[in-house]
């Protein structure tokens, strides 16, 4: 814009040193047409006045006179002009320098822009992932993909289940004949409710009902049933298994199981059948009590050891009681159960050198 005001300026310039020749005077204007050095500016009154040849001759005097400052002001206007170019050309040059520069500094915000972009979506998605941990599954069976085989490896929280070294069931065998302590059964008949939970089925005791063993209160929360028995006794498996679940004050767990054999009918058993929900998950709670006691055999021999839970989590550190004799029921009661969970029993785990102790 500078050159181009330069350039203006300069045009002005020699259009006004043009104007201001002497030659061109008032007195000159309105006269007949002088010799060519007199006239020789161009101007309209010597253009417009005058003979034809005397028009030609102003006419010619003002090609001349149009040329004539050109003469004079040639070099000049050819330095401008040279200048006003290199300028232009330099702004030219400069312009495409900050406009490159320009396209430059965008391109990186833009790539900053989008890296920024990037990186909060991906602290986005890790938070999200941080925030919400994997969902694992709860389901748990005893055969197939969801089989005991593969519980550990369902649920983190089930690790035990695979990399436990105290697990339940075992096989009992080679227990150390000691005289250990007798239980001390102190049940009563109790208000209770029945459910079947999928895996098997429940029977929830109200409070009030313990055990006694190695100087530890141990209450009755609920018993179940497993078909066929988990534990076997020098390899030898039983119909049915009862597990009867204890907590002591401090949480630690105490399961008594009584081993089933086919026999007599079994009262209490024959309660929880008569009470059992028609679908699975319901719950049914009877008017009715029952008594633990009248499940518990006249001889209390028993096997010790420890051991887990036998279902997810397959949670240690469980003391086991696994009496010696079987308690006995009827076909028909076992032919029910089979109905409903004909198979229900984890398979027995590695003693991997646990002490058993039994009672001599
Ligand atoms: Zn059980």
């Amino acid at each position: 814009m500078r050159t181009l005001i330069a350039l203006i300026a300069c045009s002005i310039v020699a259009a006004t040193a043009s104007a201001a020749d002497p030659g061109i005077t008032p007195s000159t204007k309105n006269s007949v047409p002088k010799p060519i050095e007199s006239i020789r500016p161009h101007s309209p009154a010597a253009a417009s006045g005058g003979s034809g040849a005397g028009a030609a001759s102003a006419s010619a005097s003002a090609s001349a006179s149009a040329s004539a400052p050109a003469k004079s002001g040639a070099p000049v206007r050819a330095r401008a002009m040279s200048e006003r170019e290199r300028e232009e050309q330099a702004e030219a040059d400069l312009s495409a320098k900050i406009a490159a520069r320009l396209a430059i500094m965008r391109a990186n915000q833009a790539a900053r822009v989008a890296q920024q972009a990037k990186a909060k979506k991906a602290a986005v998605a890790a938070a999200a992932v941080a925030a919400a941990p994997k969902v694992y599954s709860n389901h748990w069976s005893y055969e197939g993909e969801s089989g005991p085989a593969n519980w550990g490896r369902i649920n983190p929280e089930w690790a035990k289940c695979s990399t436990g070294n105290r697990q339940s069931p075992i096989d009992i065998r080679d227990g150390m004949k000691v005289d250990l302590e007798q239980i001390t059964f102190d049940y009563k008949p109790s208000s209770f409710n029945v459910t079947d939970n999928g895996h098997t089925v429940q029977v929830m005791v109200s409070g009030g009902n313990f055990i006694t063993v190695g100087n530890r209160m141990y209450e009755l929360m609920q018993f179940h049933f497993h078909r066929p028995s988990e534990e076997r006794i020098n390899g030898k498996g039983y119909e049915m298994v009862v597990h009867l679940v204890h907590k002591d004050a401090e949480g630690h767990l105490a399961v008594l199981a009584l081993l089933l054999e086919r026999g007599k009918p079994q009262p209490t058993i024959q309660t929880v059948w008569n009470n059992l929900p028609l679908e699975k998950f319901d719950t049914v709670s009877p008017s009715i009590v029952l008594d633990p006691m009248d499940l518990i055999p006249a001889r209390r021999d028993y096997y010790t050891f420890m051991g887990s839970l036998t279902t997810p989590p397959c949670t240690e550190g469980v003391l086991w009681l696994v009496m010696k004799e079987p308690v006995q029921a009827s076909p028909a009661q076992m032919a029910l159960f089979s109905r409903l969970y004909p198979l229900n029993a984890r398979p027995v785990q590695p003693a991997s050198g646990r002490i058993v102790k039994e009672s001599n």
